[in-house]
């Protein structure tokens, strides 16, 4: 902390003898430029410290006293976080005392008898000076509210340890604390700081147990850089326990990504994987430690190549359109009803690279538009081309990502393909997964109440994924449920699961809307679904997601029947 010594008033200076001579002579040579207070042992030296800690500038200390000595009162000072701003100058007849005064943090020290006032004064103001500088070195170099090391200190000093000890093998731990923002918002931010401050004092005791450094820095976020080995659960338990005791009725959590020691690889680069690490706990309920391994870093390295990849994989069209056809199983034979539109994405090194891989990964950085783009108007230029070539039209659903909904030229651009292929508002509908509607309801709702208003037939995917209640579906604009795969996988052999299906078909009568029944694989789930009143059916039982020339067969092997 900075204290700021105002120019006008004296500097405040501190003596402690129990001689009253060597008093009266500290005092004559040092009263025209400071204010002086006294003290004539131990026990009031550290009462008139505590009570001018904020102002003393320097503390001229006698070593030898009765009871409390210098070396004691020394100690206490310098030991603690709220003093250790003071310097302290010893004042001594040995030599001896002098190197341990010096060893035990004293800051200088002046030799008795006082016979050369000069030198004294220049040796007080010369202490003073340099501990301003100290502290104003000290306050850019910290958090104020937290006083670990700031962002770049702590780099530096990171990267000195790397190079110059080598031998120490430091383990890179970040510790992030979740929905930062949301506990500041409801808490105020003097709740918030406070939780800071305690996990800042907890880093503070853990760094005194063994070497290391840690800084604050993005409101919430703590870099520890110390030596291996390191029980992280142990560390990452006694945080959170010193949260838990600060607030019961605030559930805070804590999470923690580890970059265990690798002598290669500079700290910010073991920091950026720690904090991988870290952000993959984020919404994992079982555990909120994640170390950093090499499959963490292969995902990484994929996932880097992908975003790289992708336009040049829309330009040279290595991304194609699969369809997937759904049946209406209540008609007998089942009929083609229409078909949903799943991105594959063959890529010239990598091979098939599954939706379920880069979808995520583009939605999260903001690629996903362009390839939903090129999805929904690849189906809406099929299902044109199906209509003219077989004289059929076969409705086709496309995924729109919870990213997509917040395009403001979302409805145009759909429009647009609806007005250029010349197709009824319902042939291209949209299947939205249920989880979108939970997490961003009111924009959400908006802009699918708008396109259903135009014409667009709206399918809730993953039905019974997400976390939505009775009460929230009653009100949500839909046409289809798409029920998640997850209730038709045992429903052979599970009486349980079938009763499930049975509730959702009774949720969807309620709401006067069709279902589709997802990942339907076997004869047995077909007839069971069918018998059940579930009116389409999806699944690899009837056909896998198939390319635009197979579907093509399928649509002509079907008008045929
Ligand atoms: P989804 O929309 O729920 O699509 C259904 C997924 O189930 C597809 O996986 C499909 O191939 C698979 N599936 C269909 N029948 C069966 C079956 O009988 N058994 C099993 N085990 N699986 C079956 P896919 O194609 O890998 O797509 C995964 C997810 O990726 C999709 O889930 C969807 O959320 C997303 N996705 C796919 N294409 C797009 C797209 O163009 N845009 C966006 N935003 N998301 C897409
Ligand atoms: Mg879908
Ligand atoms: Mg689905």
């Amino acid at each position: 902390m900075i204290r700021s010594n105002s120019l006008k008033r004296p500097q405040l200076v501190l003596v402690v003898d129990d001689q009253e001579i060597n008093r009266d002579v500290l005092g004559m040579i040092l009263e025209d430029t400071y204010e002086i207070i006294y003290a004539c042992d131990g026990k009031e030296a550290l009462e008139k410290i505590e009570e001018n800690k904020d102002e003393l500038c320097v503390i001229l200390l006698d070593l030898i006293m009765p009871e409390i000595d210098g070396f004691a009162v020394l100690s206490h000072v310098r030991s603690s976080a709220e003093l250790n701003h003071i310097p302290v100058i010893v004042l001594t007849a040995e030599k001896s005392a002098e190197l341990r005064a010096l060893q035990m943090g004293a800051a200088d020290f002046i030799t008795k008898p006082f016979d050369m006032h000069e030198v004294i004064r220049a040796r007080v103001s010369r202490i003073i000076e340099l501990n301003e500088g100290r502290q104003l070195i000290s306050a850019a170099e910290h958090d104020q509210l937290t006083m670990l090391y700031n962002r770049n200190f702590f780099l530096e000093y990171a990267n000195r340890i790397h190079r110059y000890h080598p031998e120490w093998h430091m383990d890179a731990i970040v510790v992030n604390i979740e929905q930062f923002h949301s506990i500041n918002a409801l808490n105020g931010r003097e709740f918030g700081d406070n939780v800071l401050r305690i996990i800042g004092n907890e880093i503070h005791a853990f760094l005194g147990e063994t070497e290391g450094i840690a800084s604050r820095f993005d409101a919430d976020r703590f870099d520890i850089f110390c030596r291996h080995p390191v029980d992280y659960q142990a560390l990452l338990d006694r945080l959170q326990a010193k949260v838990d005791e600060y607030t019961t009725s605030v559930n805070i959590r804590l999470r923690m990504g580890v970059k265990p020691y690798r002598p290669d690889v500079e700290p910010i680069v073991l920091f950026d994987r720690a904090m991988a690490a870290c952000s993959m706990v984020r919404g994992n309920y079982k555990t909120h430690l994640m170390v950093y391994d090499e499959d963490m870093r292969m995902k990484e390295i994929l996932e880097q190549r992908l975003l790289n990849d992708l336009r040049q994989a829309v330009e040279e069209r290595q991304l194609t359109v699969f369809y997937q056809p759904k049946y209406n199983i209540q008609s007998q034979p089942p009929r083609l009803s229409s078909a949903e539109a799943l991105i594959r994405w063959k890529h010239p090194d990598l091979g098939m690279i599954s939706p379920g891989v880069f979808i995520p990964l583009f939605e999260r950085n903001g690629q996903i538009g362009m390839v939903d783009n090129f999805v929904w108007s690849e189906a809406a230029r099929q299902i044109a081309g199906w209509r003219e070539r077989f004289g059929v039209t076969v409705p086709v659903s496309v995924n729109l990502s919870r990213v997509d909904v917040f395009d403001p030229m979302l409805e145009e651009k759909l429009n647009r393909l609806i007005e250029e292929n010349s197709l009824d508002y319902g042939c291209l509908k949209l299947e939205v997964t249920e989880s979108a509607y939970t997490d961003n309801a009111n924009q959400l709702l908006e802009v699918v109440e708008r396109l259903r208003k135009k014409g667009f037939e709206i399918e809730m995917d993953d039905f019974g994924s997400g976390y939505s209640s009775l009460n929230m579906i009653s009100s949500m604009p839909i046409d289809v449920l798409k029920m998640d795969m997850k209730f038709i996988k045992n429903i052979e052999h599970n009486e349980k699961d079938f009763r499930l299906v049975e509730l959702v078909l009774d949720i969807a009568k309620y709401l006067k809307v069709p279902v589709v029944a997802e990942g339907v694989e076997t004869e047995k789930q077909f007839e069971l679904l069918r018998d059940a009143g579930c009116d389409l059916v999806q699944g690899y039982y009837f056909s896998r997601p198939l390319p635009p020339e197979e579907f093509e067969k399928l649509i002509v092997r079907e008008k045929g029947e």
